[in-house]
């Protein structure tokens, strides 16, 4: 089980958002989405290829401008903080295709995500907590990420998010690019983040693995939510299993 051996201020706090909105010039990708994720919570965000799913994780974390709506971690608006301090705040992020600094050694990729919080809190055991999590990227420290299978680079940008020790982690498809056992693995990480009591956001086309994850799915289509509700629910529409599950 992941351990958070320092409690952030910002723990037990919901993370809400209303009515956001994001365009691309003439071209409106997420229209009047609203979501709420509670304290140690796992909510999926499901859609076809194009349906908005990455915009809005894009918006949430600053990365793109929001033409409309608000954020928030309990009381706390987040819709002024710029992206490279969302983390200050307790947001992580684990972006589409990784992104890991393909060059830099596993353990410079996973101290670059303690910057943010100061390099001390590589000393204060963060780094010790996602080795325990991940051993392969402990055999693997002094390698360059770029020497990493996709899986492993995946489990490579999740420790770099929990380097930070973040209150909510948003996650725009771990699956993207993996064979159907590490998307397995995947599957086990994030139950595992789920059971240390970690909020989670997960953005997945792989519809299997947002309702293996999570309690709560979102169902986005054209920038907008079409459907919401417990995933045991979802996951039994006859419309989801049909678009979604390929049934
Ligand atoms: P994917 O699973 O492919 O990432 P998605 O559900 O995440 O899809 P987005 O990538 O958010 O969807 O795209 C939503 C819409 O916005 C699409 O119509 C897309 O073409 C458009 N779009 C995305 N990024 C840009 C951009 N930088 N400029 C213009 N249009 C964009």
């Amino acid at each position: 089980m992941i351990k958070h051996r320092t409690p952030a201020p910002t723990q037990a706090l919901a993370y809400t958002v209303e009515d956001l909105c994001v365009r691309y010039g003439g071209v409106q990708a997420v229209r009047s989405v609203s979501l709420s994720v509670a304290p140690g919570e796992a909510v999926g965000i499901i859609g076809a290829n194009g349906a908005g799913k990455t915009s809005t994780l894009r918006a949430l974390m600053g990365l793109v401008p929001r033409a409309a709506g608000s954020i928030r971690l309990g009381e706390r608006d987040l819709g002024k903080v710029a992206a490279r301090d969302m983390v200050r705040h307790g947001i992580g992020y684990v972006p589409e295709g990784r992104h890991v600094f393909p060059g830099l050694p596993v353990e410079k990729n996973l101290l670059l995500g303690a910057y943010s919080r100061g390099w001390r809190t590589a000393g204060d055991g963060a780094l010790g907590e996602v080795y325990e999590q991940f051993p392969v990227l402990h055999q693997m420290r002094s390698r360059p990420a770029g020497a990493l299978s996709g899986g492993q680079q995946q489990m490579l940008a999740i420790g770099r998010a929990l380097m930070a020790r973040p209150t909510l982690v948003l996650l725009d498809e771990p699956s993207m690019g993996l064979s159907p056992k590490l998307v397995d693995e995947i599957l086990d990480i994030l139950l595992r983040l789920r059971a240390s009591k970690l909020s989670l956001l997960l953005v997945e086309q792989n519809a299997e693995l947002a309702f293996g994850a999570t309690g709560r799915c979102l169902v986005m289509e054209n920038g907008e939510v079409v459907m919401q509700g417990a995933t045991a629910e979802l996951r039994a529409d006859p419309r989801v299993r049909r678009s979604y599950l390929g049934l």
